[in-house]
């Protein structure tokens, strides 16, 4: 029998530490054996401690956990996921990486930091060595690597072949956000019945500055050593908070450096098979990204869970009066934006040898 790599959760509680644990049932490499909350939680049985909002039973192997306080123990494993509020991330992440942990995060707080690695395996897995520049790394082998906030996944995933194939220079796009994408209890139901809020606090500017490091370049110099130099684009964000559940639709138009048609464009996107799909990595969707033809997919209801939530679906490909190019795209909000890209991570980092 080969023994699978013990894993913690922080924030097991919460909307995406709940997407763990179920993505992380069964797991053919890990296993959950510490989960994490806030004092509120800990030293509870996790049922106790968590209002389950998923259609699949906790585990009966999570129900009988208990769950610790959010600081590193001897019981601690090597490999952390993380899904804490922003602002518990930035205190309690650092204390971990310090500890000598490597912790898998979702939270903004570090993402944009210089010498920590944001990741979309299929897009940027080439960022990953970003890591040795990190104290904690070459002090201990602590590190931390990111995940990108949940509405950057999916327009970035669609962009990502493009920006290879053709060159991309401006982007405008607006997002129809779920509302799980707030965690839990999240938007209050009075605020969103039958309404839409056109605001999502820092959304807009996470998404500006997350795309651009995303689709960059790792370049290593003799005096700076490694740095993330960002994509030389333009993008203009509108998010809007919607009645959905799960699910983040984007409307997005784009200009191109290179001339491109629909069906060289449609290609690019069919095409698009990386690392994750090459090392067969157990999270990875067979296709990232799906094109529909249908005039009135993607949908969240509909396509949301296509490649079992790890693919982004794009749909009404059509030209655009402004710039070149128009289209939707779809993506799970709490499994590719958040809990299973997370994973993806995790399951990279041990592809590479950073886990063992
Ligand atoms: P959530 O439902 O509010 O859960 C937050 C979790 O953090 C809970 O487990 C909570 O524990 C814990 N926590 C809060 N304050 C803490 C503290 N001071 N010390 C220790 N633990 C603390 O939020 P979420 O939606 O799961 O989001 C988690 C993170 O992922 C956030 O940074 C969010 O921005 C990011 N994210 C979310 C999504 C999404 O679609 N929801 C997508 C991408 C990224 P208790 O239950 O004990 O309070």
């Amino acid at each position: 029998m080969i023994s699978k790599i013990p894993v913690g959760i922080l924030g097991a509680t919460g909307t995406v530490g709940q997407r763990f644990i179920q993505l992380l049932h069964e797991h053919p490499w890990f296993e959950i054996t510490w989960l994490a909350a806030s004092d509120r939680s800990a030293g509870k049985l996790y049922p106790e401690a968590a209002k389950w909002n998923l259609a699949t039973a906790i585990p009966a192997n999570i129900a009988a956990m208990k769950v610790s306080a959010a600081a590193p123990d001897g019981t601690t494993p090597k490999l952390v996921f993380a899904a804490l509020d922003a602002t518990a991330a930035q205190q309690i992440e650092p204390a971990f990486a310090e500890a000598g942990h490597a912790v898998v995060s979702n939270s903004s707080a570090f993402r944009m930091a210089e010498d920590v690695p944001l990741i979309i395996p299929e897009v940027n897995g080439d960022h990953v060595p970003l890591i040795k520049t990190q104290k904690w790394y070459k002090k201990n082998g602590g590190f931390m690597v990111t995940n990108p906030n949940c509405s950057a996944i999916g327009l970035v995933l669609a962009l990502a072949p493009l920006h290879r194939r053709f060159g991309i220079d401006k982007i405008f796009v607006a997002t129809m956000q779920a509302i799980s994408g707030a965690g839990y209890p999240g938007v209050p139901s009075m605020d969103i019945l039958g309404n839409v809020i056109p605001y999502i606090a820092k959304e807009e500017d996470k998404m500006e500055a997350e795309t651009r490091k995303l689709l960059g370049s790792l370049v290593e110099s003799a005096l700076n050593g490694s740095r993330v130099v960002d994509a030389d684009l333009t993008l203009s964000a509108h998010c809007n908070r919607v009645a959905v559940e799960d699910g983040h639709t984007e409307s997005v138009s784009l200009k191109l450096r290179k001339p491109a048609t629909a069906q060289e464009i449609i290609e690019a996107w069919d095409e698009f098979r990386c690392l994750p799909q090459k090392l067969k990595l157990p999270t990875a969707p067979e296709q990232p990204i799906i094109y529909e033809s249908a005039p009135d997919r993607p949908q969240p209801r509909l396509d949301r869970d296509r490649g079992r939530g790890m693919s982004a679906v794009c749909g009404r490909l059509r030209p655009c009066n402004i710039f070149d190019w128009k289209f939707t795209v779809l993506s799970h909000n709490t499994i590719r934006g958040a809990a299973g890209a997370a994973l993806l991570n995790g399951e990279l980092l041990k592809a590479q040898g950073y886990i063992s």
